[in-house]
């Protein structure tokens, strides 16, 4: 157990949760399977789930705060998850595509250059031969010192020029020679020139991943759902709608909006880092640590979610989206996800097809600074973005019956260049004054913040303070896929850790 100031000696310490999202939750879940009692979650919304938390809007469609699709990589998870969820789940094939100049390219972009026009599919595989014959200007991967730097030397100027540079910007909102290459993986190898050559040679689609890419979704209630589940095996020992306003790291002691207050022993938080550190934490805190918490980058995101009164054109999952004629990176078919998405539940045949007289479009687009959004035009750009890719035919704006925003103040975590220095220097402070700080934007490593990894960043730092047992998660560096997707080289399911793919030779 970390060291305590626990007034009564026989007493177990007080451990305290701020945030209900999955770091919290799993946190919470796992406590109280070990049978500790000692502890209590607060949250400032009416809800739990935090950024996985799903809406319901007054026309019946449920959405997510941005396409929440499950790639776990832990039995644990998924254990959590067939407890919880039982059976109402559905199952879903993974189709991802990448839409740009006009047209539809599979995912993953590198593997499928031959659906480009002939002048881009020719730079692109050029500039792939240069880049990893080493003829070109650019360093190896290697000696990349910044994602910007990488991106070129692992896929040339081409297929940068096309679709790295511009998606990814249109994701982080943040220049990629600002972020590190550590997020994507240490070793290298995205698709090998021959690879490449024989796809456009041959022309063959080549969508990265094995049979093995379907992944479970909840049946009704959105991604949500499944965090809203933990409700009952934690009953008593969460408080909702309550706000953390400050931590007086000497005292040990929280004080809520409301005026009222808790005393700690063991802090466990899911607050963004920066906030806790800047504006919360107050008694001996060193300049060196706020300010260095301070340095962490964040984008934010409009989430626009748009009903349509229309069969869904589409057997879709989600898709990227590049070019410039939209704001959006991202959008998902989320009707398409489970029946129960929409007004009405779709029918499946016994062909399989599915009619349903509703679907729904989720668009996320990102914003910072340096990739200013006006947010009172995101709908209306959302749907001329839509219309100009080719998404909504003319005159199909007439079927929106439904419009939902979200903005996400804190949307993704930004893999700075800086990031794990000012990580290493802030999180043993916080610990040091018995403060554990997980989660998306508690631990900000975008590797490692998807619902899995942050569920199980609380179960880890609970098994931690418990019995010992060190974690994993927080660590892990990654290796990356032939589709560019995350490889890990723990245990995974060979079902809601669908998507997962053939980890490639690990080359250099
Ligand atoms: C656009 C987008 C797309 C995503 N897509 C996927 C995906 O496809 N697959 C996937 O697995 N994951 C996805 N994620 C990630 C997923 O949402 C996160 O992993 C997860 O929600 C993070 O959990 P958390 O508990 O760390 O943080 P959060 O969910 O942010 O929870 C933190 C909690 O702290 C609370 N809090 C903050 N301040 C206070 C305060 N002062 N007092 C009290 N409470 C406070 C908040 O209300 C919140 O509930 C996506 C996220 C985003 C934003």
């Amino acid at each position: 157990m970390p060291t305590t100031h626990n007034t009564h000696p026989a007493a177990p310490p007080r451990i305290v949760i701020i945030g209900a999202g999955p770091t919290g939750l799993g946190a919470a879940y796992r406590l109280k399977e070990l049978g500790y009692t000692n502890f209590h979650m607060y949250d400032r919304h009416p809800y739990l789930g935090g950024l996985s938390h799903s809406f319901v809007d007054p026309v019946g469609f449920t959405w997510d705060i941005g396409g929440h699709v499950m790639f776990s990589h832990y039995d644990y998870y998924d254990k959590c998850f067939d407890t919880l969820m039982g059976n109402d789940y559905t199952l879903n094939d993974r189709e991802s595509w990448v839409r740009m100049m006009g047209r539809w390219v599979p995912y993953p972009f590198q593997n499928n250059i031959r659906h480009l026009p002939p002048q881009a599919c020719y730079e692109c595989l050029s500039g792939l031969i240069r880049a990893q014959s080493g003829r070109g200007t650019t360093k190896h991967h290697s000696e990349a010192a910044n994602f910007g730097e990488f991106i070129d030397a692992v896929f040339g100027e081409g297929i940068a020029k096309h679709f790295m540079r511009p998606y990814n910007f249109k994701v982080w909102a943040h220049p990629p020679e600002m972020m590190n290459k550590q997020w994507i993986g240490e070793r290298v190898a995205v698709i090998d020139v021959e690879r490449a050559l024989k796809n456009v040679v041959l022309g063959l689609d080549d969508f990265g991943w094995g049979p093995n890419n379907r992944f479970k979704f909840p049946l009704k209630g959105g991604t949500g759902e499944f965090y809203h589940r933990f409700a009952k095996p934690l009953a008593g020992h969460f408080t909702l709608q309550r706000t953390v306003k400050s931590i007086d790291v000497d005292a040990k002691l929280i004080t809520f909006a409301d005026g009222g207050t808790e005393r700690y022993d063991t802090l466990i938080t899911a607050l963004p880092l920066d906030v806790l550190c800047r504006d919360i934490l107050k008694g001996e805190v060193p300049a060196t640590i706020r300010d260095a918490a301070c340095r962490l980058r964040h984008s934010s995101g409009y989430m626009v979610g748009l009903g349509l009164k229309r069969p869904c054109p589409s057997t879709k999952s989600w898709m990227y989206f590049p070019d410039s004629d939209s704001p959006f990176y991202r959008v998902t078919y989320l009707s398409n996800y489970s029946p129960f998405m929409t007004p009405e539940p779709y029918t499946t045949d016994a062909a399989g097809r599915r009619n349903g007289r509703f679907y729904s479009l989720l668009c996320e687009t990102s914003c910072s600074e340096f990739k200013p959004v006006d947010g009172s035009r995101i709908v209306e750009d959302t749907i001329r973005g839509l219309e100009s890719s080719g998404l909504l035919e003319p005159g199909e704006r007439d079927d929106i019956v439904s419009t939902w925003t979200y903005y996400a103040d804190y949307s993704y975590p930004t893999p700075t260049v800086d990031r794990d220095a000012i990580l290493a220097q802030v999180i043993p402070w916080l610990e040091s004054r018995g403060i554990y700080s997980r989660g998306r934007f508690g631990m900000w490593k975008y590797e490692v913040a998807n619902t899995d990894h942050t569920l199980m960043q609380g179960v880890e730092v609970v098994d931690r303070l418990l019995n010992n047992v060190p974690e994993r998660t927080i660590g892990l560096v990654y290796t990356i896929t032939d589709d560019g997707r995350q490889a890990a080289t723990h245990e995974r399911s060979s079902l809601a850790g669908s998507g997962e793919k053939r980890v490639v030779e690990v080359k250099g």
